[in-house]
């Protein structure tokens, strides 16, 4: 079969022939419906051996859906040719975290990696999975649509879910990039909070689509930015800041607008700093990274697409389409999520 891998760093992924997985016992094969182009395979694809956290070759594609195509021995509860989607971290499925569904947080240390970061992932006709508990029945939802859900979906989904708390009638919050991450938080926002959500872009052509996905207001990122959004926030800040960018600039931009007590919530891993001291933000705001979001969290973000209270905006390409969906990504230019739709009886 073919399959899109990155095979050295900092060289575009390639499409190779490799053999079809075959399942071992409690494995499962799957046929891809979709598999989501996130920018976390472009800053791999950029970084450098030493900061590389996983061995080369691998198949890229870590937001994954498809069809049970073959059972390994011993699987049982899934039937072939049903659709499902794959929770992405792989943990060790012991320790107890994996146990309470945050595998992303496994205590072995297991759960940065998963088919697609570092483990053949779903850019190819098929991919292993190793245990069928990383698998969720997708019903009736289309499930090249329904492939974003696993990162872009769920990513956000914990982030905003995480600060819930500090959302009540009356708050702010700014959501920093609205590309594909970005534009399913500011949905999760409006289905679970009522805080006023302003959105950040640094593309003017993204503004738009913000607003049409629920931003109450969309402004362009400028020198004036700060100014914006206390005029917008009554002078006092934003109650939540997430950061789906991660640079310099954004960094500070959320410390410069987080109100005392607020949140300021890193998810971009564009591997920017910000530096540090007794004023660098406001008193008992809390400054945090995210990671991925637990299985049960993923069960929840697909109850709320299953309600349609959030959908990812996508665009479909063919497996050999993938170099050029991640090339558009990196020029800005895929409006919502890019989906690799290796067999073309999936729907292209
Ligand atoms: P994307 O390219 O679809 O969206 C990024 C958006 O940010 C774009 O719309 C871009 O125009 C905008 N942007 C860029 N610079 C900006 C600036 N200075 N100010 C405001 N907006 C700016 O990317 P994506 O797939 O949504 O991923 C977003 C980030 O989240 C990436 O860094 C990715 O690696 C990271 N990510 C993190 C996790 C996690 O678990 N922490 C998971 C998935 C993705
Ligand atoms: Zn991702
Ligand atoms: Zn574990």
């Amino acid at each position: 079969m073919r399959a899109l891998q990155l095979n050295a760093p900092q060289q575009p992924p390639e499409l190779r022939e490799v053999p079809v997985p075959e399942p071992g016992p409690g494995e499962v094969v799957i046929k891809i419906a979709g598999s989501g182009a996130c920018h976390s395979d472009l800053h791999i694809m950029e970084w450098p051996a030493e900061m590389l956290p996983f061995e080369l070759p691998f198949t890229l594609g870590h937001e994954n859906s498809g069809w049970i195509h073959e059972l390994g021995a011993g699987v049982s509860g899934f039937e072939k040719g049903e659709p499902v989607l794959v929770y992405g971290p792989w943990g060790c499925g012991r320790c107890k975290r994996c146990r309470m569904g945050m595998e992303n947080y496994c205590e072995q240390g297991m759960g940065a990696s998963g088919g697609g970061l570092g483990l053949d992932g779903g850019m190819a006709e098929y991919m292993l999975v190793p245990s069928a508990r990383h698998l969720l029945p997708l019903g009736d939802l289309d499930p090249v649509d329904a492939a974003p859900l696993t990162d872009a979906g769920l990513t956000p989904y914990h982030a905003v879910k995480r600060s819930v708390g500090k959302l009540g009638a009356g708050s702010h919050v700014v959501v920093i990039g609205a590309g594909g991450l970005g534009q399913m938080g500011i949905q999760f926002l409006r289905a679970l909070t009522p805080a006023t959500v302003i959105a950040v872009e640094a593309d003017e052509a993204k503004l738009p689509r913000a607003l049409e996905v629920g931003a109450h207001h969309a402004i362009l990122a400028t020198d004036e930015t700060v100014k914006e959004i206390f005029a917008r926030t009554n002078d006092r800040g934003s109650d939540v800041v997430i950061d789906f960018v991660g640079m310099d600039s954004t960094m500070l931009l959320g410390s410069q607008i987080a109100r005392p007590l607020g949140d300021l919530t890193v998810v971009g891993l564009a591997m920017g700093t910000l530096p540090f001291n007794f004023f660098a933000i406001g008193y008992e705001a809390s400054l945090q990274t995210t990671y991925w979001g637990s299985a049960t969290e993923l069960m929840e973000v697909l109850d709320l697409a299953r309600q349609g209270m959030v959908k990812s905006l996508i665009r479909r390409f063919p497996l050999d389409g993938a170099v050029e969906a991640y090339q558009l990504l990196r020029e800005g230019k895929i409006e919502g999520r890019a989906v690799i739709v290796p067999h073309a009886d999936a729907g292209l």
